[in-house]
């Protein structure tokens, strides 16, 4: 194990993409090898030193900072193993948690085969990227980083560890699972909160029958240390086109958003050949355009929302029929294709998804000049519910005057309003009209976070949805695996609880 105790490297370790300032810690302890891990939480609990995690500080709730006691890097249990090839159309890869998503991406890619979770950044760990179960645009067709997580090792704060594969341990009726570590048995009983069954990545898993390897995944650094992955790989896409779409209205791009999905689950459903599958669809509001018209000057003026979509192709599809297919769509929507972005192949696309990145990285510059924490929500909703909430969020934008945009995953209902405060009493607002956003959210069904997770910032919206109760209940689930209280505190919920 590898320790900083120079505040200058410290810093380094104390700051990710949610703006939040004051992180501070002791000692940064970089881990060599996976024993250092077992050694290092032995050693952390007798002295009852708090650690967090931090992964590649990409998140952007706060989750990998730590307020006192230590850091754990895991930046140098970065390998990536051989992919495994069960057969043509599955194979399996193993990973440590500190390898980078995109160089796994890269190198599976490079032998035919395919990681299909794309959070939008992908300098980001995939430690970091189970811990918080991370998704992006194509989780539309291919789901969040839980679909394609097979199996785990984690390292607990009393030095035991384990390997769970998935489908070995489950919850019992009770919500029971009984599951071996390296010395001796552990039992946990899952939380009792509800939980939406939509996308959705706020609080510890616990759906009926839930998965050992699930309840790891999205626990922000909580129950134990994430040191190795086996990842499921699909057959690559041979191409991929697509397009971004410009509105004059809003509405007439839900209505084009919600066509392209009927089709493409249709397409799914009845397993239909050369017909609209949508990888994905993201929403950019009017603002948001504005937000990169710099970047982008041929932006439309008009364009009071875009629709970027993404269609994947296989060997035994015919790429002309499923392009004339998207361009038969989007004319009987009253769209003049003249005025259609169209890439036809993934280089060409490849520009539409750095389109997409500068948007957060827009943001995350914005927040990062005006000093103060980021206000961004991560709401999903409910199919039917889209229209509903964001014109109620119009509604609260406009009681602050700050600069807000909203964009985001509309194929999954998931979407990203952002209000940018410039000073702390605009901060005090703009978290308020956060709040109601979340209640309105949590009324119609949802959930606060569909992708980034709760970390050390969203507690209060949390509560919107599992009530102080649910805070109760995580504070004694977290206890089962983590039972001297030292890690990721103050992530999910709050570190009162554990105290109580
Ligand atoms: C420009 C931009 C775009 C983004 N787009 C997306 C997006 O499209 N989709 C999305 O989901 N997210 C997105 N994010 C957020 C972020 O990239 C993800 O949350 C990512 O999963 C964080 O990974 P990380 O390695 O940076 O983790 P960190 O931020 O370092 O940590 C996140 C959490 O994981 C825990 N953790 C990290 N490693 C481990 C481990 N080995 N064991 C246990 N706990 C661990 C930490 O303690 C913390 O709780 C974006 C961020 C930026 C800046």
């Amino acid at each position: 194990m590898i320790i900083k105790k120079d505040q200058s490297v410290i810093q380094n370790y104390l700051q990710d993409c949610s703006g939040v300032c004051g992180a501070n810690a002791d000692f940064v302890a970089i881990a060599e090898a996976e024993h250092d891990i077992s050694e290092f939480l032995v050693e952390m609990s007798k002295s009852d030193t708090s650690v967090t995690v931090a992964g590649a500080l990409t998140g952007n709730t706060a989750s990998g900072l730590a307020f006192g006691g230590a850091v754990l890097s895991l930046e140098k249990l970065n390998k990536i193993g051989k992919i495994d090839k069960i057969d043509d159309k599955n194979a399996v890869i193993a990973v440590q948690a500190g390898a980078r998503l995109n160089d796994i991406k890269l190198e599976v890619y490079k032998a035919g085969w395919m990681y299909p979770p794309d959070p939008t950044e992908s300098s980001s760990s995939i430690g970091g990227n189970i811990s918080t179960n991370a998704s992006g645009g194509r989780g539309f067709k291919f789901g969040s980083t839980r679909d394609y997580i097979k199996a785990l090792k984690v390292i607990f704060s009393d030095g035991s560890s384990c390997f769970v594969e998935r489908g070995e341990y489950c919850g019992n009726e009770n919500g029971k699972i009984i599951f071996d570590t390296d010395k001796g048995k552990k039992q946990i009983v899952l939380p009792k909160y509800h939980l939406p069954i939509i996308k959705n990545a706020a609080g510890y898993y616990n759906y009926p029958g839930a998965d050992l390897v699930d309840v790891f995944i999205g626990s922000e650094g909580t129950l134990g240390v994430i040191v190795e992955a086996v990842l499921k790989l699909i057959p690559r896409f041979t191409e991929v086109f697509g397009g971004i779409i410009f509105f004059k209205k809003r509405n007439d791009a839900y209505e084009f958003v919600n066509k392209v999905k009927d089709i493409s689950k249709k397409t799914r459903k009845q397993g239909l050949k050369d017909s609209i599958n949508a990888m994905s669809l993201e929403y950019f509001d009017e603002n948001t355009l504005h937000l990169i018209s710099s970047d982008y000057p041929t932006i439309p003026r008009y364009a009071e929302a875009a629709i970027m979509f993404e269609q994947d192709v296989y060997e035994d599809n015919n790429q002309d029929i499923l392009m004339e297919k998207w361009i038969e769509i989007i004319e009987n929507c009253g769209i003049n294709l003249e005025t259609v972005w169209f890439a036809s192949n993934l280089i060409e696309q490849e520009h539409f998804r750095v389109f997409r990145h500068k948007i957060p990285e827009r943001v995350n510059e914005m927040v990062k000049k005006t000093g103060i924490a980021k206000v961004g929500t991560d709401f999903a909703v409910p199919e039917g519910c889209l229209s509903n909430i964001v014109d109620f969020c119009d509604k609260e934008f406009k009681k602050v005057g700050a600069f807000n945009l909203t964009f985001g995953h509309i194929g999954e209902n998931h979407l990203h309003a952002n209000i940018v405060a410039v000073n702390d009493e605009e901060y005090k607002k703009c978290r308020q009209v956060y709040a109601n956003i979340a209640q309105k959210v949590v009324e119609l069904g949802g959930t606060v976070s569909a992708e980034h997770g709760i970390g050390k910032l969203r507690h209060v919206f949390l509560k919107k949805m599992i009530g102080e109760e649910g805070f109760k209940e995580m504070a004694k689930f977290k206890s089962m695996f983590d039972n001297y209280g030292i890690l990721g505190c103050d992530n999910i919920f709050p570190k009162k609880y554990s105290q109580l």
